[in-house]
């Protein structure tokens, strides 16, 4: 029973054997056998091609893909899309290099290029939704290191997150945790009708106009009476900062979204191997369009 949630290597290296089940599985993604002259697409000998039988015009099913252009063969992608889809604590460019057997430099680019397709969804959530906001990066330890918080602090980047209970998550990179800031958050991705829960941060105080808002307070440990809480989002910032330390150790401003994006992306197709492996590729190809 459980097997079917189960993508193994073993099912990767049967499905994907070799460039050209690769190839036409991404030409069968994208387009369709059918020509509308009537013709029938067939695999152009030797090249990454597909030729119309009758009008005789070509398609590269690669192109404007992450595939297209790339030195690394079509296997090679996709154990890496395959290795990155089962890393639900990221996998780092250096790990990618030594599986692959690539570069790093090309490593590194490929990871980028997952990542970037990755772009999460315009759906407002919905239900029960706890949002809360962290700080991520930098190399010092805010409150550890009290001599220079104001340091630690300025290097850190602003991450606001939200989930729904039993649902999906969000998270962004913004500039401050100010009110503006939280209310466009919010306007963008919690939909009017949720229950909001955050802890009784002063900026938040203005939500209540707008939603149903509940709020937890933390220093009098109120921490999870029954059903007002925000331990969800607060348990997926911990593994996020756990993740980010053990696997990448430090992430650059500039491309904290986009690894935020992925962590995103496996949360909400946690459970599932096969069917996240599936809408991975989907998100990649996508991409194309
Ligand atoms: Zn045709």
């Amino acid at each position: 029973m459980a097997r079917i949630n189960k993508y193994t290597i073993k099912d990767l290296k049967a499905q994907f054997s070799t460039e050209d089940v690769c190839l036409d599985f991404i030409f069968d993604a994208l387009h369709s056998r059918k020509c509308s002259c009537g013709g029938e697409y067939r695999r152009v000998k030797a090249r990454k091609q597909y030729q119309c039988s009758k009008c005789r015009f070509q398609i590269a099913p690669t192109a404007g893909t992450i595939f297209h252009k790339s030195d690394t063969p079509l296997t090679g992608w996709f154990y890496a899309l395959f290795i990155f889809s089962n890393a639900k604590s990221g996998i780092s460019a250096k790990e990618l290099e030594r599986q692959i057997g690539v570069t790093y430099k090309c490593a590194w680019r490929m990871h980028k290029q997952i990542r970037s397709a990755l772009g999460q969804d315009k759906e407002k959530l919905t239900g029960d939704v706890e949002m809360d906001t962290g700080y991520f990066g930098g190399r010092f330890r805010a409150g550890t290191d009290n001599h220079r918080q104001s340091e630690a602090m300025a290097a850190k980047s602003v991450v606001m997150g939200a989930v729904s209970r039993g649902g999906k998550a969000k998270l962004k990179v913004v500039p401050n945790a100010g009110l503006p800031v939280i209310e466009a958050f919010l306007e963008s991705h919690v939909s009017k009708d949720a229950l909001l829960m955050t802890d009784n941060a002063a900026t938040y105080k203005s939500s209540s106009k707008v939603y149903r808002h509940l709020k937890v307070n933390h220093s009098k440990k109120e921490y999870a009476w029954d059903r007002i809480h925000i331990n969800t989002i607060e348990t997926f910032f911990a593994h996020l900062k756990r993740s980010i330390a053990g696997t990448h150790k430090t992430i650059s401003k500039e491309h904290l979204q986009s690894y935020l994006d992925a962590f995103v992306f496996h949360r909400n197709n946690s459970g599932n191997d096969s069917a996240r492996f599936a809408v991975l590729l989907g998100a990649v190809l996508r991409g194309a369009r």
